[in-house]
């Protein structure tokens, strides 16, 4: 059993020495102490599905004895000294992740968050190009370093300083709620603001285009078929690389295909990858081309931790569980049964405005009136706390924090996702 802090000395401690600026969620916050595949712990032993992957950090499912033992086995060795010495680990890693990339996606730099693994992409598309403008979509999260809040589109993250140095932000390709809902050329539509921001906001000419595959913390935006197709064409024609941010939607997690770029039929220049590619562990990285890696090979490009050789064995035993376990069929799988349970709510909870996603990224929006779609924001957080009650954690999100975000560990069975339709059931019809 669990003998450290109570809940009320952690908070109290929390308050007086911790960033003040991060949230708990929870009227009454909840603690977490112990983790088993999809399952969480809090300090009283009781047990809760966790219907968020610790915000999708846990691919595989927490404490994995597979991922465990490799970072086990590597802590006894040695935890890390620098990338100026060789070791055996950082080299199999980046082998073997440029094995599941397409194209001449064959360059990993590591680097330890999500932020950073932006950073750097943001860098590398202005070294490369010589271009300084940037395009990003609203409504997007892409990091809180200065530079990446920049990218950042949600006004709930970001600070009034000076980050966004040449970011224009286009439309955000919403099938839902954007000006083009219901336009069978919503694609074409969403994808020539690009170009509109490009001819009237830049020089002509840009170094990046960037967008999540699926937008995440936005409320899980699924873009119309052949919006990045579009898009990336806009953004190549005016000079600049596209950048896929995978830190949420890869690692097999839409089920149909690996990586969520893919499902869109695009190949980007720069993909960048955090969370989930580490089952918990800081890890991240950038995958580009050996082109425009050259780029950065002009002056000593380093980072202390990237790469170190703990991490690389964790996220090395990731991709062999991911196989192994069929983890991506099974979230193809799980989504599909989760899908079809959330229309089959909707029938009778008329707050259900909105089902989407792909594989086990899935979102419900809901709406206190399905033809004005106005947001049921507080009623969203009484089915949000209602679920912890009965003992299922999930996220919320989107500018309006009016959509439930539900992205468990890739392992979770056909009798847990029951579970989270029969909790959502019972918390949907106590609003
Ligand atoms: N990109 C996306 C799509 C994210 O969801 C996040 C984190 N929410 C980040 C980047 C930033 O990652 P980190 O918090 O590890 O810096």
């Amino acid at each position: 059993p669990y003998t450290g802090p109570t809940p009320d000395e952690i908070l109290a401690m929390r308050q007086a020495h911790v960033n003040p600026g991060i949230f708990h969620y929870y009227k009454k916050p909840l603690t977490i102490v112990e983790g088993k595949g999809q399952w969480l712990f809090d300090e009283t032993g009781r047990r809760y599905l966790d219907g968020f992957g610790g915000i999708v950090t846990v691919s595989v499912g927490h404490c994995h004895p597979h991922v465990n033992a490799a970072a086990n086995a590597q802590n006894a060795l040695i935890q890390h000294t620098t990338t100026i010495y060789l070791n055996p680990n950082i080299a199999l890693y980046a082998r073997d992740l440029a094995a599941k990339m397409p194209g001449d996606l064959k360059v990993v730099y590591f680097v330890n968050s999500g932020s950073e693994a932006n950073d750097l992409a943001l860098l590398m598309a202005r070294a490369y190009t010589g271009n300084y403008d940037v395009v990003a979509l609203r409504n997007a999260y892409h990091g809180g370093s200065q530079s990446t809040m920049g990218l950042t589109s949600h006004h709930t993250w970001k600070y009034n300083v000076p980050g966004g140095f040449g970011v224009h932000h286009a439309l955000m390709p919403d099938s839902y709620r954007g000006p083009f809902v219901g336009d069978p050329d919503a694609a074409t539509k969403y994808a020539d603001d690009i170009q509109n921001l490009i001819q009237f906001g830049t020089s002509g000419r840009i170094a990046a285009f960037f967008a999540e595959s699926i937008q995440g913390v936005g409320g899980t935006i699924v873009f119309p078929d052949g919006y990045l197709k579009k898009a990336y064409a806009h953004a190549r024609a005016a000079g600049g690389l596209c950048v896929a941010d995978e830190v949420q939607a890869g690692f097999g997690r839409t089920g149909t295909h690996y990586w969520g770029f893919e499902t869109q039929g695009v190949i980007p220049d720069i993909v960048t990858m955090a969370k989930g590619i580490g089952n918990g562990c800081p890890l991240a990285a950038v995958v580009t081309t050996p082109e425009i890696a050259k780029t950065l090979a002009a002056r000593i490009h380093f980072n202390t931790y990237g790469g170190n050789p703990v991490c690389t064995a964790m996220g090395r035993a990731v991709l062999e569980v991911i196989d192994q376990e069929g983890l991506q069929a099974n979230s193809l799988a799980r989504g599909a049964q989760l899908k079809a349970g959330f229309a089959k709510l909707a029938e009778k909870h008329t707050l259900i405005g909105d089902i989407r996603g792909l594989g086990l990224m899935l979102g419900v929006e809901l709406v206190k009136d399905r033809t004005t779609k106005e947001p049921a924001t507080a009623e969203c957080l009484a089915v949000f706390e209602k679920c912890r009650e009965l003992g299922l954690l999930i996220g919320k999100g989107g500018l309006k924090g009016n959509t439930l975000r539900i992205k468990p560990p890739m392992c979770i069975t056909e009798a847990d996702a029951d579970f989270l339709l029969a909790v959502l059931d019972e918390a949907l019809a106590g609003v």
